[in-house]
């Protein structure tokens, strides 16, 4: 421990959240917790689960463009934009589009690669302390096709993994079949990315953490935050419904509702929810071993402990349009496909909100003209991924110590 010992309030407890307060934690700092509905209950909740060192392609890719028309005419596509949200995404996708251009895209890549490959040993240290360390599954991940052309399609990717030193090893026709029986025969190609894995239950990691965080001294309040004001070289006012706190640093890690919160110290991000949802299935009858990724339909089947979690789609209509849960049920005529034995009779479902910003980076780092505000979200598709390496850097941050990588990348003024 550095011992540096500030006061310092976290706003936020999903992963990202849990595991910047740990790491404070660690370092001495005397850190409360706040979230409006208590630790693990947003995005953090729901997901794929899927670890992921090796993850570094972006989502906007220049081929992903000339796909988007087809995935948003077809029902079962990933991709469907709200028709009255439309000119609410519009600038956003903009954005996302010129983040497409092929040198961003190599740089992306970098620093995608450079946040989420300490994953694991980022985790280690507080699933070990805290006694949850077999939630942590180090299995490795299938990416399976339907075809050679589907496979020889994402050529690309492979290259940019192998590249920034990712293992992808190709596994086709009967070796496929033999690595996850379960898989219907129209998989014929596949890629094992043998270094991944996933979290067997993402909300029993986040809130087991959080107990950790709460059981050595850290203190967790239910609170919705308004709004934050900073006071110059005094520190900052944080302003929520009921009470007011104030702190040395505030570290701002609200996933795809941070926005709201910024606004109120004058800053603007391009901060846009993805929705995905998920079906889990709690007697689905069959037993894979490890997260299986169907690369065109863009969802993930995982084996959660609570049955089998198949999670994905992407759904531009902001933070408070209903949820549409026949996206949900389309992931489940999805993975008959992929599983022709499984069953889906008894299922539960769920919508959880990415917060994306458009160049697939998230914002680490000083807030852009204030004081004593460090910002932490935006982590897309990956916080899983990158949340306990987040956790890190924020804590190498605010101790003033050589960060665990290079954060410019990740700088909140880029924007
Ligand atoms: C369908 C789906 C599948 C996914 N699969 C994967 C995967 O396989 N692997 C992976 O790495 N990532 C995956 N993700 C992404 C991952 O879930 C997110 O990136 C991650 O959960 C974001 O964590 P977070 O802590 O930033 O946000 P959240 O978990 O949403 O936490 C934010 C917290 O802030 C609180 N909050 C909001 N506003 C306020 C306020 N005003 N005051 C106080 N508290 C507030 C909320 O209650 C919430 O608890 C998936 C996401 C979805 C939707």
């Amino acid at each position: 421990m550095s011992g540096n010992g500030r006061q310092v309030i976290v706003v936020g407890a999903g992963i990202v959240g849990v595991c910047c307060a740990l790491y404070l934690q660690r370092d001495g700092h005397a850190v409360t917790l706040l979230d409006r509905d208590g630790p693990g209950e947003g995005t953090s909740k729901g997901n794929a689960g899927a670890l992921s060192p090796g993850s570094c392609v972006p989502l906007a890719m220049p081929g992903v463009l000339r796909k988007v028309p087809g995935w948003l005419l077809d029902r079962n596509g990933p991709l469907t934009i709200r028709p009255r949200y439309l000119p609410r995404a519009l600038p956003w996708l903009l954005r996302f589009m010129r983040a497409a251009n092929p040198q961003r895209v190599e740089a992306i890549a970098d620093a995608l690669r450079a946040l989420h490959a300490p994953v694991f040993d980022c985790y280690r240290p507080l699933v070990d302390a805290a006694g949850c360390a077999d939630l942590i599954r180090p299995t490795g991940t299938l990416i399976v096709f339907r075809s050679a052309a589907a496979f020889a399609a994402s050529g690309r990717e492979w290259r940019m993994r192998r590249e920034r030193g990712a293992e992808v090893q190709e596994v086709h026709g009967e070796a496929l079949h033999t690595l996850e029986p379960a898989l219907g025969p129209e998989f014929t190609h596949g890629a094992l990315l043998p270094e991944h894995g996933f979290a067997a239950n993402p909300h029993r990691l986040v809130t087991t953490l959080a107990a950790d965080f709460a059981a050595r001294g850290g203190r967790i309040e239910r609170a919705r935050v308004l709004a934050l004001r900073s006071q110059g070289e005094g520190g900052v006012a944080v302003i929520s419904e009921g009470r007011d706190l104030r702190a040395e640093r505030v570290v701002v890690a609200a996933g795809a509702w941070s926005g709201a919160i910024l606004r109120s110290i004058g800053v603007k991000l391009p901060l846009e929810t993805q929705r995905g949802y998920h079906v889990t299935l709690a007697d689905p009858g069959i037993e894979p071993q490890l997260p299986v990724s169907v690369a065109e339909d863009k969802y993930y089947a995982t084996p959660m402990e609570g049955g089998l979690r198949v999670a994905g789609t992407v759904e531009f209509a902001g933070l408070d349009a209903p949820p549409n849960f026949r996206r949900a049920r389309r992931l489940l005529e999805q993975v008959r496909s992929l599983y022709p034995r499984v069953r889906t009779e008894r299922f539960t479902e769920w919508i959880g909100h990415r917060p994306c910003l458009p160049d697939s980076l998230p914002v680490i780092g000083w807030a852009p003209g204030v004081h004593d505000v460090v910002l932490a979200f935006g982590h897309g598709h990956n916080g899983m991924t990158s949340g306990p390496v987040t956790g890190r850097l924020v804590a190498d941050l605010l101790g003033s110590r050589p960060p665990l990588i290079d954060p410019a990348p990740y700088d909140p003024s880029r924007f």
